[in-house]
């Protein structure tokens, strides 16, 4: 059996005439004898909305209920997509994950997926439907809804392709139609990329990239479910290929893969802290308690047994972290708190850093030579990031882009 999963996002599926746009294609691959399962997200911005409206009833609310009203809006995209198939006299029916036992663990709004029931699906693909499953979700074993965490339905199609054995998962964009070099709204140069690996993608997907949920990366990376990113209505369009890096052709193999940004970090200075044992602890302890993700950390050597920390952190989680932070100061005993939120960080990406030398003397060279300050650097096997000011980004894609020859 040929089978397909394909994975349509919320702008895929925001509009009934979309909607009915894709039961066409669908229909079209099920007469090339192809079984076809496809997941949907729901329409654009359905689940913000009713996050909205949820916590305007409750700040807190329960998290059961919660992830019943926040999966809803996939049940719908799944519920219309199949009507649309059927109204073309394509055969098809919508599938609940509690209908083919997706079972996840108890964690409601993050829950992590333990396995997926295939009989069902199997036996529906045999007698000839499209299969219509709502991403972003699953059940525990209570036989309550759970949610995957945002961007949940890309988690959905991979685990799927995985458990039913699918060629490969495709993964279908309106808004783009491939992974680029760069930011092409930021960088009108950027260029699509053929194949990318994926440890550099899921770099690229936790820098701020959004194309991919990065979870849903790490899952096709453990799984080897090979991805397919293409355009929803660009269909001639070659997509990219996300793939072991083994299996990616060697011309196609590049240093760099990827220029990469993010404008939502901010940075804390502590500084005048003692240089003693426990200090770092008693700083991050309650941050990370709170539940705030720390990113890079940079301690300075000390003077006079006095040194600074600097760290950065989601914008979004400043001030939770400065009010710990303020509420702790006779327990860390520092002197100030520095704030900075017009702070960008930007990345290079490649799996050829492994074994080239010299690619971060490349990067720091080229930001000297466009006059942007780095404030602060980090690395990992296939990535260098630098923290610079927020107005110098776009600069900073340019040149490091015209630099690894990305164009
Ligand atoms: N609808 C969910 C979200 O907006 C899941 C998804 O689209 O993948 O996060
Ligand atoms: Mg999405």
């Amino acid at each position: 059996m040929d089978l397909i999963v394909q994975k349509y996002g919320g702008t895929s599926v925001g509009s009934t005439e979309k909607i009915k746009y894709i039961a066409k294609n669908i229909s079209k691959l099920t007469k090339k004898n192809k079984s076809i399962v496809v997941v949907v997200s729901a329409m654009a911005g359905e689940t913000d909305r009713l996050d909205k409206i949820t916590k305007k009833i409750s700040k807190i609310p329960n998290e059961k209920e919660y992830d019943q009203v926040i999966s809803s809006g996939e049940k719908i995209s799944a519920g219309l997509l199949s009507i649309a198939l059927l109204e073309i006299k394509t055969k098809a029916v919508s599938l609940d994950p509690s209908k083919f036992d997706l079972l996840t663990d108890d964690l409601h709004s993050k829950a992590k997926i333990l396995s997926v029931g295939t009989k069902k699906i199997k036996n529906l693909l045999k007698e000839g439907f499209v299969v219509v499953v709502p991403g972003f979700q699953g059940i525990n074993s209570k036989g309550d809804v759970t949610t995957l965490g945002r961007g949940g339905s890309d988690l959905t199609a991979v685990a799927l392709a995985s458990a039913l054995k699918a060629s490969h998962c495709e993964l279908l964009k309106d808004d783009v139609d491939g992974i680029y070099t760069t930011d092409p709204r930021l960088y009108k140069d950027a260029k699509k990329i053929n194949y990318i690996s994926y440890p550099e993608m899921l770099e690229m997907s936790s820098l701020g990239s959004k194309v991919l949920q990065a979870k849903a990366v790490e899952y096709a990376n453990n799984l080897k479910v090979k991805l397919y990113v293409k355009s929803t209505s660009k269909t001639t369009n070659k997509g990219t290929w996300v793939m072991d890096e083994k299996s990616i052709p060697i011309k196609e193999r590049k240093i760099i893969t990827g220029v990469t940004h993010d404008l939502k970090q901010s940075k804390i200075t502590v500084s005048g802290i003692e240089d003693v044992p426990g200090v770092a602890s008693k700083i991050f302890k309650p941050i990370g308690a709170a539940g705030i993700v720390v990113d890079m950390i940079v301690q300075n050597i000390s003077i006079d047994n006095k040194t600074d920390l600097t760290f950065t952190i989601p914008k979004d989680d400043l001030n939770k972290t400065v009010k710990i932070l303020k509420s702790n100061k006779s327990k860390i005993n520092y002197r100030e708190i520095i704030q900075d939120k017009e702070i960008a960080l930007i990345s290079i990406v490649g799996a050829g850093m492994k074994t080239h030398t010299g690619i971060a003397t490349r990067m720091f060279d080229t930001l000297s030579n466009a006059k942007i300050n780095i404030s602060m650097i980090s690395t990992s096997e296939i990535k260098i990031s630098c923290v610079i000011n927020q107005s110098k980004c776009k600069k900073a894609i340019q040149y490091l882009h015209k630099e690894f020859k990305l164009d």
